[in-house]
C-alpha cells in the first residue's frame, strides 16, 4: 500500500462493484478518493476484469492497486475465490477475500472497506451476509482498537435494485466485465453472463453488453 488512504473499495470490474464505486465516490470528500483494490487470482479472466476495474477506478478519480494471490489459490485447488454463480468456489473464499481487504486497510490505516455485496449474494452464500462481515470485524478487533469498518451499502438490496440504482446514477455498465471465460466479448452463456443478463432484464434496463454474436443469435436477443 503506497500511502495512507481513508477508504478502500473492493473492485472486481463487475457491475456490482462498479455501482459501488459510483455510489461511494460522491459520499466522500473530493480530496479523499477511495483506493480501489483488485484481488488478482491468476485466472484467465483477470486481464479483462483488471481492464474494467482500471476504467471504473479512473472515472471516480481513484487509483487501482492489484493484490496478487494466485499462489494462494493454487494451493487451494485453483478454484475461484468469490464468484457466487460459479460451481467451483474456494470454501471460506469470501472470508479470505475480506481478510485480505482487512489486512490492506490496516496497513494503509484506512478506516473503511467498501464492498458491493447485495442480498442475492448473501442468499447464495452466507459468507456474503452482514453477519459474516460483522464477525470478521469482531475478529480483527480482538487485538486492536482502530479496526476498519466493512461497509456494504447494498446488503439489503437485490441485484436488480442495485442495477436500477446504478442506472439512475449513470454507472457505465458497458465498461464492466462479468464473463467467466476470457475473450474479447462476453460469451452470453456462462452463469455469470446469465446473471448479468437477468439483472438487466429484471431491472427493465437495456443491456449495453457486447456478447459474442453466436450467443446473441441463439438467444434471439438479436443477430448481426
Ligand atoms: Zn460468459
Amino acid at each position: 500500500m503506497a500511502d495512507a488512504a481513508k477508504a478502500l473499495l473492493m473492485l472486481s470490474g463487475g457491475p456490482d462493484s462498479a455501482t459501488l464505486a459510483g455510489f461511494v465516490a460522491p459520499e466522500l470528500p473530493a480530496g479523499n478518493r477511495p483506493t480501489a483494490i483488485y484481488l488478482n487470482s491468476g485466472h484467465r479472466t483477470d486481464a479483462k476484469e483488471i481492464e474494467a476495474a482500471e476504467k471504473i477506478a479512473s472515472r471516480i478519480g481513484s487509483r487501482l492497486e492489484i493484490v496478487n494471490i494466485p499462489e494462494l489459490l493454487r494451493a487451494l485447488r485453483n478454484d475461484r475465490l468469490m464468484t457466487p454463480s460459479e460451481h467451483s468456489i474456494v470454501p471460506f473464499g469470501n472470508a479470505i477475500a475480506l481478510s485480505l481487504m482487512m489486512l490492506c486497510a490496516i496497513t494503509a490505516r484506512a478506516t473503511a472497506i467498501y464492498v458491493g455485496y447485495h442480498r442475492d449474494d448473501a442468499g447464495d452464500n452466507e459468507g456474503y451476509s452482514r453477519r459474516a462481515m460483522d464477525r470478521l470485524e469482531a475478529l480483527a478487533a480482538i487485538d486492536r482498537d482502530d479496526t476498519p469498518k466493512i461497509i456494504a451499502p447494498f446488503h439489503t438490496m437485490t441485484k436488480t435494485e442495485v442495477f436500477k440504482l446504478g442506472a439512475a446514477m449513470g454507472v457505465p455498465y458497458d465498461l464492466t466485465w462479468s464473463c467467466l471465460h476470457a475473450g474479447e466479448l462476453h460469451c452470453g452463456q456462462c452463469p455469470a453472463c446469465r446473471d448479468r443478463q437477468c439483472a438487466f432484464a429484471s431491472a427493465g434496463l437495456v443491456d449495453p453488453t457486447r456478447y459474442k454474436p453466436e450467443a446473441m443469435t441463439r438467444d434471439g436477443v438479436g443477430a448481426g
